[in-house]
């Protein structure tokens, strides 16, 4: 079949079959598809949904036109997590050691940032030495050796996705949840692990907002990963606000650390317990969160930490005194009247962080937030909201200006819910 002619079936509302979805994925793969017909694929997409086989369709073809390396095969109770992202949101960081140290092996391909929110892979190099570079055979020594595995995949993992990704950014396409579903399937299952949970955020500093979104999403991912054969579940979970107190890259895995020690903000702790215990019903293993909480609480999670990142190639000296840079000037935001913390414009802080830690010589990983403030305070005028450590001393009156904005103070407010499992 001709692209024109698959293409006019897409615009005009039909279901593609299998067959001219692998046609499609196969000519972005192999450059047989020009971007113009494949924009326009994604456009029809984008405007038309698509049926859930089309999406399993879709997700399939995506995920083999690169590499899988089916690690279950090796380890079957092999666990994964994917989060659509947030500002402060560094549960993978601690979730990890801490199945790890359950005996419940985890493997995770980390992103990048992505627009107003970091990504894992770059919170990672504030531990010197540690290699994020992961192929199959590496992953599976970590694995043997110390239960976890955590980096950037070093081989072709869903190239078709690259070129489509690439394609999406450039012609509005980007927010179409069966585009973002098979997207983000063909590398979370490249890997192969059996079970995966997905964090949804929900709020305002989600990538995507509208709740409505955000459960689609949801659906989407958890039922074209179990139509695949994988155990899957999914977590709504609040992005109204940073989750954690501590937002940026270096600071972010300080705070995790806390975490791993049995302290730790309650939020972070909370919806980190929250996804390891999904993950270990998911795998139908004879353990829950009492299991995960004593982890936490006599070492064995911070002490996997230790094991994991020097076998990813850590600096054995920071490792027993890891050190976190900080950038020197500290620009302090308060209130400027009394009343109940309303809203955060999280997405706004995101960008914020962004902006300051980009720099000509790439990202200020010191560059660090942290908010006192959270939603539903009763704040008294002049109390602290939050604290930016920056590098540069220009414009530190605008900056203060943009993070006081960032915060809503009214009459009324209320906590948000943390977290909840969505029935699937
Ligand atoms: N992350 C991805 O990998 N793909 C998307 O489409 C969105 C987020």
């Amino acid at each position: 079949m001709l692209p024109y002619e698959i293409l006019a079936r897409k615009r005009d509302g039909a279901a593609l079959s299998e067959g001219e979805i692998a046609n499609v994925i196969d000519g972005a793969s192999t450059g047989t598809w020009s971007d113009a017909e494949l924009a326009a694929f994604l456009m029809a997409v984008a405007i038309r949904g698509a049926e859930p086989d089309e999406t399993r369709a879709l997700t399939r073809a995506m995920l083999e036109s690169g590499e899988q390396w089916d690690l279950a095969r090796d380890f079957p109770q092999l666990a994964d997590k994917h989060s659509t992202g947030g500002v402060g949101d560094k549960t993978s960081i601690i979730l990890t050691p801490l199945l790890a140290a359950c005996d419940i092996p985890v493997v995770m391909l980390t992103g990048r940032a992505l627009g107003h929110t970091g990504g894992t892979a770059d919170k990672l190099e504030s531990i010197p030495g540690l290699s994020q570079d992961l192929d199959r055979p590496r992953a599976a020594s970590l694995l043997r050796q110390v239960g976890a595995a955590v980096g950037v995949a070093t081989g072709a993992v869903a190239p078709a996705d690259r070129r489509l990704y690439a394609l999406r950014n450039r012609t509005g396409t980007v927010e179409s949840i069966p585009l973002i579903t098979a997207s983000i399937l063909s590398k979370k299952l490249a890997t192969g692990a059996a079970a995966i949970v997905f964090d949804i955020k929900t709020g305002e500093g989600a990538f995507l907002p509208d709740r409505a979104a955000g459960e689609a999403l949801a659906r989407n991912l958890v039922g074209v990963s179990r139509s695949l054969g994988r155990q899957a579940e999914a977590v709504l979970s609040d992005m109204s606000q940073p989750l954690g107190r501590w937002a940026g890259h270096a600071c972010e895995i300080r705070e995790s650390l806390d975490v791993l020690e049995g302290g730790g903000p309650a939020d972070l702790r909370e919806v980190t317990l929250v996804l390891a215990e999904s993950l270990l019903r998911l795998l139908g293993v004879a353990q829950g969160r009492a299991d995960l909480e004593r982890a936490l609480s006599d070492g064995r999670a911070r002490e996997r930490f230790d094991r994991w990142a020097l076998a990813q190639g850590a600096d054995a000296a920071w490792i027993s005194s890891p050190q976190f840079p900080r950038a020197p000037i500290e620009v302090v935001s308060t209130a400027e009247r009394a009343g109940i913390l309303a809203r955060v414009d999280t997405r706004g802080l995101g960008f914020l962080l962004a902006e300051e830690g980009a720099t000509a010589a790439g990202l200020d990983l010191s560059v660090s937030l942290a908010t006192s403030a959270r939603l539903g305070d009763r704040l008294d005028r002049g109390q602290e909201l939050a604290r930016l450590y920056v590098r540069s001393d220009r414009d530190v009156e605008a900056v203060r200006r943009r993070l006081t904005a960032c915060f809503a103070i009214g009459d009324a407010g209320h906590a948000p819910t943390l977290c909840e499992i969505l029935a699937v």
